[in-house]
């Protein structure tokens, strides 16, 4: 067995918004151990949703996503492990490995790594010019690249892939978006919002194909220069996006025998099947009560800051059940989507407001109750609707579909808007 470099009494994987809020609420909850962060990436924990938005518009520097400072953390007395990837953990000795072979050995275990990007798999897809969007190294290479760049075909309709066509369309580049589905974002979002999305980026210059497969990415002297559909059409492209989803981040954890399929599975306080190890974040598969029970991985801020939060208080003895209300949101040109709840398994939908108008609510319906909204530049029924997901209250369809009737007017007494 190899002796550890260095032990941490809490030992944190993974150097994102779960595994900085991790360290953050320990410190906050008074935890007085050690506690060390490794993260892959040689940055301190920054805030990812910039990246496919403001960061990459330009409008952001780097400094500004930072989720805290360096003196931030010295003070706290976390300490950083940058530029390692952990590659082995021994449940029994608890210690982990990293790639270059360094051992750290831990009391705790926190397992923050999120996922990595899906890949293509078509021939080409390793061609310079092709990119993810998920670290800041993606995106500052990618922006290195946009003097030279007239033509961009992003494959993946989820929401980096609009929210990279919206930025681009406005920086000035040509931008044709490739979806499989026969809708964008039909893992996350109901069809009618998917209509409205493709109709608003198609009205401010992007060309979406749904129901389209890429084959191959062309390219000469080893960088892209088109895409190859399943019809057999070429879309010129000096640059190709790919934003397709992720592969969780797990097989460390998988390797050392933690249950899980999608992902790793946690119980309601964030742990594994393995004594002393906890996951949170985009990899950790949990039981959602917001999704009728079923088991799920979330891709979101909010979860993984919700789950950081639970681990903390089960570490510092105050434990408390993960069962926050899911929320996301997107900015993809002049439109501000906010989503509260999940609609898996809705059996209605009710439009609030006018789509013409550019600003609406889709409210999901499940037996008659609220579990989730979509908004779209409709902040207060976002806010407001947020206390009517969290009681699963009933509403008449006919009421909801009422602007005139803020949604704040079906708040159980007490609940606040
Ligand atoms: P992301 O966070 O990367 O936006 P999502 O899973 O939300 O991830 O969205 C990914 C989108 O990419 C989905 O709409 C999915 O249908 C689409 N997609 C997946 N694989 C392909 C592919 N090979 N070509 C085009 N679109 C794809």
């Amino acid at each position: 067995m190899e002796t550890p470099a260095q032990h941490f009494d809490c030992l944190i994987v993974g150097a994102g918004h779960g595994g900085a809020q991790t360290a953050i609420q320990l410190r906050q909850l008074g935890f007085a151990g050690s506690i060390g962060v490794i993260g892959e990436e040689p940055e301190l924990p920054y805030e990812r949703p910039p990246l496919s938005k403001e960061f990459l518009a330009g409008e952001k520097d780097f400094p500004r996503l930072l989720i805290r400072t360096e003196a931030f953390w010295t003070e706290r007395q976390v300490m950083f492990l940058t530029g390692r990837r952990v590659t082995a953990i021994d449940p029994i000795a608890r210690t982990v490995t990293t790639a270059a072979g360094e051992c750290f050995g831990y009391g705790e275990l926190v397992w923050a790594t999120g996922g990595s990007p899906r890949r293509l798999r078509c021939a080409g897809h390793d061609l310079a010019g092709v990119h993810a969007v998920r670290t800041r190294a993606d995106v500052e290479q990618l922006k290195a690249e946009l003097a030279t760049t007239r033509q961009v075909v992003v494959v993946g309709g989820g929401y980096i892939g609009l929210e990279a066509a919206a930025v681009l369309t406005k920086l000035g580049k040509s931008v044709t978006v490739v979806e499989t589905l026969d809708r964008v974002l039909a893992r996350v979002a109901g069809a009618e919002l998917s209509t409205f999305l493709e109709n608003a980026h198609r009205a401010r210059g992007v060309t979406i194909l749904t129901s389209a497969t890429v084959t191959a990415i062309t390219g000469t002297a080893g960088r892209a220069t088109g895409v190859v559909l399943g019809d057999g059409r070429t879309l010129p492209a000096d640059m190709v996006i790919v934003g397709i989803g992720i592969i969780p981040e797990t097989a460390p954890l998988a390797a050392a025998g933690a249950a899980g399929s999608n992902g790793v599975d946690v119980d309601d306080h964030c742990r594994t099947s393995l004594p002393h190890i906890w996951a949170i974040g985009d990899c950790a598969a949990h039981e959602n009560i917001f999704a009728g029970g079923a088991r799920i991985r979330l891709e979101s801020v909010q979860n993984a800051n919700d789950m950081a939060t639970t681990v903390a208080r089960a570490l510092t003895g105050n434990p408390r059940p993960y069962a926050q209300v899911p929320w996301f949101w997107s900015n993809q040109f002049d439109l501000r989507l906010q989503t509260v709840g999940l609609s898996i398994g809705h059996d209605a939908t009710v439009l609030r407001g006018d789509p013409a108008s550019g600003a609406f609510s889709i409210v999901y319906l499940r037996s008659g109750r609220v579990i989730a909204l979509d908004c779209v530049n409709a902040v207060k029924d976002y806010v407001q609707g947020k206390a009517l997901v969290e009681q699963g209250v009933a509403v008449a369809a006919n009421d909801l579909a009422n602007t005139e009737i803020p949604l704040k007017h079906w708040h159980a007494q007490g609940a606040t808007a």
